[in-house]
């Protein structure tokens, strides 16, 4: 019997690891039994190909855009500044003025590329969530005050055995639990480093809940769009 891509519909190669017609990965289990167990709805099992909807293609170019705007009167800034107090002030030398200014603008250009690289589409990988831990961490000032916070970490091993993994803490970042709440030890994943919210379900036919993978609202798994910036979901 032949298999058929749950993305696309296209009928796929046996023991094909993805789809030749859309790219998108061929779980482990076979959906061609149609057996589906329970309420879960066929739809919503496969990654979503809204990741080349013109839509959302426009709407993650012009992000980067006006990030690229900001960044870009950024980075020259530091130097800037510098270069004029040392004109302006005789305590200031213009050497020192360039050297602390460029180093302050190159440390800024530094940053920007690496969080270039960071977001670029092409690290994008699909894997599987393989742990999920929550940990109670405390942090001593020297001043003595002791803060306490959690870590949420999750784990993932790729389709290629790398392993990687997502750390946050509650310390001043109330989103911390977003991906520990929302996946589940064994949940086939995509990683998207181009968007806000980096990972997407294979299979959402079990969830009630999708999130906005651009502002990262929690959105009914009937909705089309998301209530608050109405965005397409990925589904
Ligand atoms: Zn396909
Ligand atoms: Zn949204």
């Amino acid at each position: 019997m032949g298999k058929f891509c749950t993305n696309c519909g296209a009928q796929l190669k046996d023991k094909a690891a993805f789809c030749s017609n859309c790219g998108s990965a061929v779980a482990a289990q076979s959906h061609s039994s149609g057996s589906l167990s329970g309420n879960s709805m066929p739809g919503l099992v496969g990654f979503s190909r809204r990741i080349n909807d013109p839509e959302v293609i426009k709407e993650i170019e012009d992000r980067n855009k006006k990030g690229r705007g900001c960044i870009f009167i950024g980075i020259p800034l530091p130097f800037i500044i510098f270069l004029i107090v040392s004109f302006v002030s005789d305590e200031v030398d213009t050497l020192d003025a360039i050297v602390f200014g460029g180093g302050i603008s190159v440390a800024f250009l530094l940053i920007y590329l690496f969080a270039e690289y960071l977001s670029n589409s092409k690290r994008s990988w699909d894997g599987i969530v393989t742990d999920k831990e929550l940990k109670n961490k405390t942090r001593r000032f020297r001043d003595g005050d002791i803060e306490h916070y959690i870590q949420c970490t999750v784990s993932f091993r790729t389709d290629s055995g790398k392993k990687h993994f997502s750390v946050s803490t509650s310390n001043g970042n109330p989103e911390f639990k977003d991906y520990y709440d929302y996946l589940n030890v064994g949940d086939r994943v995509r990683y998207h480093p181009q968007l806000p919210f980096k990972y997407e379900k294979y299979d959402k036919s079990h969830d009630s809940e999708i999130p906005c993978m651009f502002c990262k609202t929690i959105n009914d798994i009937q909705n089309d769009r998301c209530e608050v910036c109405n965005c397409l979901l990925f589904k």
